[in-house]
Order: C-alpha cells, then sequence, then structure tokens
C-alpha cells in the first residue's frame, strides 16, 4: 500500500466514517461489567436508545454484526415449520430469506427485480389469501443496502391491519436507523433489527432487536432453539444495568458518544440532511446521465444511491480507480448487480463538503473509466446543496 495523505473517504453504505468524538469516547479504559461504573452506563444507555428506534419499549443490545440481531428477531418470535412472508427487494432481503430457511422456518418468498421496495398491495394480497392465519410472520428489510430502496412501512403494516392478520412485523432498519424516518411505535413494527457501523457511526459490533409488547408476548412460545440470543436473560439483567455475558464495553461507551450527537443534533435534522444529501447524489447522478437503480421516486434510498452502468461498463473497474486515485471506497455491487452498479453510502457522519469531495471524485472516475458523463452533473449537485 503507498502512503496517502489527507483522509481517506469511506463513502460505502456501511461501515460508515466514525467521528472522533466517538472514537475518543471508546479509547477509556475498558472497565468491570459487573461493577457499579458499567450498571450506570448500561442503565443511561437503556434509556437513550430508545429514540433513535422511535420506541418506548425494551431495546435489546448484542455484541453482534447486523446479521446476529437478524438471527435474535427469528429465533425469539417463531418455532420450527412457522411460514413467513418475504419480499425480494435485493441481496439483504435474499440472504435473511436464506437464514430464515436454514433456521428451519417456510418462507413464501414474493420476486421482485431489485428496482423497487416491498409493494404494499403485495402484502395486502397474500395476507387476505392466508385466511386459515398460517403465515406467522412479515419480513422487511426497509432500506435495502444493495439497491438503495426504501420500503414503505407504515403502508405495510396498514395492509397487514385492513387484512386483519395477526401475523409478526420484523423489520431490518440496518442501513436507515439514524438516517431514515423511523418510528417502531407508531408503526407497529413488533422486533427492529439494527446494527451499530451504518447510520449510527460506530465500528461494527453491535446488533440491536427493538421489541414491541405483542413480540414479547410471543417469545414464550417460540420453540426455535436459542441461548445466546435468547431475549429473556437479557432483558432481565438489563433492568439491573448487566448483562449474562461480557458486553462489548468499548463500543457500549461509543455508543452513548454517537447518541449525544444525535440528540444534540435533533433526529429530524438528521432525517432532513441525510435526504438533502440524497437529492444532491441524485442530481449529479442523472446529471451525468446515468441511471439511479430505484425506480420508483417514493422509494428513494436517503442514506445511500446505487448506480446504475450500461453493460459495456464495469462498475467495480470505476471503484478501483477512484480507490487508487483519490483514496475513496464506493460499495460494490453485491449478488447478480455485480459490475452493474456502484453504491456511493452518503449516511452517518457527513457535511456538504463531504458529499461535494465525494461526488467530485465519483465524477472523475467515471472520467478516468471511460464512462462518458456529462460535467453538469456535479454543478447540479452543487445547486441542490447551496439552495438552502
Ligand atoms: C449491512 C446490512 C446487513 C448485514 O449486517 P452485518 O453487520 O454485515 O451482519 C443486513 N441488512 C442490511 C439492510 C444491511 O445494510
Amino acid at each position: 500500500m503507498t502512503a496517502q495523505s489527507g483522509r481517506h473517504f469511506l463513502q460505502i453504505p456501511g461501515p460508515t466514517n466514525v467521528p472522533d468524538r466517538v472514537l475518543r469516547a471508546m479509547a477509556q479504559p475498558t472497565i468491570d461489567h459487573r461493577g457499579p461504573d458499567f450498571a450506570e452506563l448500561a442503565l443511561d444507555l437503556r434509556q437513550r436508545v430508545k429514540p433513535v428506534f422511535g420506541t418506548g419499549g425494551p431495546v435489546v443490545i448484542y455484541p453482534s454484526s447486523g446479521t446476529g440481531a437478524w438471527e435474535a428477531a427469528l429465533v425469539n418470535t417463531l418455532s420450527p415449520g412457522d411460514r413467513v412472508l418475504a419480499f425480494e427487494t435485493g441481496h439483504f432481503a435474499s440472504l435473511w430469506r436464506d437464514m430464515a430457511q436454514r433456521l428451519g422456518l417456510t418462507v413464501d418468498f414474493v420476486p421482485g427485480d431489485w428496482r423497487r421496495g416491498v409493494d404494499p398491495a403485495a402484502v395486502a394480497e397474500r395476507l387476505a389469501a392466508d385466511t386459515a392465519h398460517g403465515i406467522a410472520a412479515v419480513m422487511v428489510v426497509h432500506n435495502e443496502t444493495s439497491t438503495g430502496v426504501t420500503s414503505r412501512i407504515p403502508e405495510i403494516r396498514a395492509a397487514i391491519d385492513d387484512a386483519e392478520h395477526p401475523a409478526l412485523l420484523l423489520v431490518d432498519t440496518i442501513s436507515s436507523l439514524g438516517s431514515i424516518d423511523y418510528r417502531h411505535d407508531d408503526w407497529g413494527v413488533d422486533v427492529t433489527v439494527g446494527c451499530s457501523q451504518k447510520g449510527l457511526m460506530l465500528p461494527p459490533g453491535l446488533g440491536f432487536n427493538a421489541i414491541s409488547d405483542k413480540a414479547l408476548a410471543a417469545a414464550p412460545q417460540a420453540r426455535l432453539p436459542k441461548s445466546y440470543w435468547d431475549w429473556a436473560p437479557i432483558l432481565d439483567a438489563n433492568e439491573h444495568g448487566f448483562y449474562p455475558y461480557t458486553p462489548a464495553t468499548n463500543l457500549l461507551y461509543g455508543l452513548r458518544e454517537a447518541l449525544l450527537m444525535l440528540e444534540e443534533e435533533g433526529l429530524r435534522n438528521v432525517f432532513a440532511r441525510h435526504s438533502r444529501h440524497a437529492a444532491a447524489t441524485r442530481a449529479a447522478v442523472q446529471g451525468w446521465g446515468l441511471e439511479v437503480l430505484c425506480v420508483n421516486e417514493r422509494e428513494y434510498s436517503g442514506s445511500l444511491t446505487a448506480v446504475l452502468l450500461g453493460a459495456e461498463h464495469d462498475a467495480d473497474k470505476v471503484r478501483r480507480i477512484i480507490l487508487d486515485r483519490f483514496d475513496m471506497s464506493l460499495g460494490t455491487g453485491l449478488g447478480k448487480l455485480a459490475g452493474r452498479v456502484f453504491r456511493i453510502g452518503h449516511l452517518g457522519d457527513l457535511n456538504d463538503l463531504t458529499l461535494a469531495g465525494t461526488l467530485t471524485g465519483v465524477q472523475m472516475g467515471l472520467e478516468l473509466a471511460g464512462v462518458a458523463v456529462d460535467p453538469a452533473g456535479l454543478q447540479a449537485a452543487l445547486s441542490v446543496l447551496k439552495a438552502e
């Protein structure tokens, strides 16, 4: 590796740039996780983490990746052979489906073209047809990180309610938490799955489950095997500020600092900042004469934009040039989008000039890779940023 001056631009849709404040908070000494100082930290976090999920209920924090928190959501609420309804919105929805199948669940997987979100009408149709109420849960990825498409959770909830169906609603909010408006309680979500390294501006290593009363009540009947992921002993120990195992103490220091930063800016302002940066990014992409992968304006993601290239171009070559020349990482195309798209992450600790620098690097990289782009794209993005 050659020496690089200045900061690396980590513009993938997670992990995201970790603010210096958070890094410094994590550099404190690791303490006794059964002592009084730890209890104070854990009891503070137990409350402080709730607003970011939009919940007044419990949030379990695991030392895990997001994938672990996916598993926790399933094993705490479901039993072997249960039917679940899921939607092929992209790579992450497909991986969660695979996990459900491996755990012994039967998945009704509604096919999709990886360019739009969950169709609430499809939810209504599937649940209306399930008159015997065999479907135990509906699994939705809120913000599909492989495509830059955000599904409309309130409309999905309304479809479940209109069908008068008792299924639990399980939502992956991993790449929307702390960057796109999300309301666990108001939207009637039963389990919300989150993790640390995306909008929460932390390193990887924490997974979250926000849990509704209905999901808590379902848990004792859920017969999928579980031990480490079991909510019950964690919720018990959390009451006194402890965990049934060694928690990720230093990541929890970081979590407190990141939550303080979100509180200081105000969640509404955080969401507005992200949607403004997303709009500027789309202005650049469209100005360049390229295509945003998401085809439904109502489902544009506030946290990342996937850019579709013509079949004659290799998106990974563009990414490679940008990394080599400008020290910036962009997201690769996942699954069947490999080589066809690159993804610009604009979530987490970001300001107007970080985005302007990012888009400048993308434009130069596209030009160097021989992709014909109209340089007016960058100007269009700057106009959005200047506007207000
Ligand atoms: C990143 C991501 C995951 C996986 O999280 P890991 O921490 O890599 O296990 C799952 N779902 C979505 C939507 C994601 O963006």
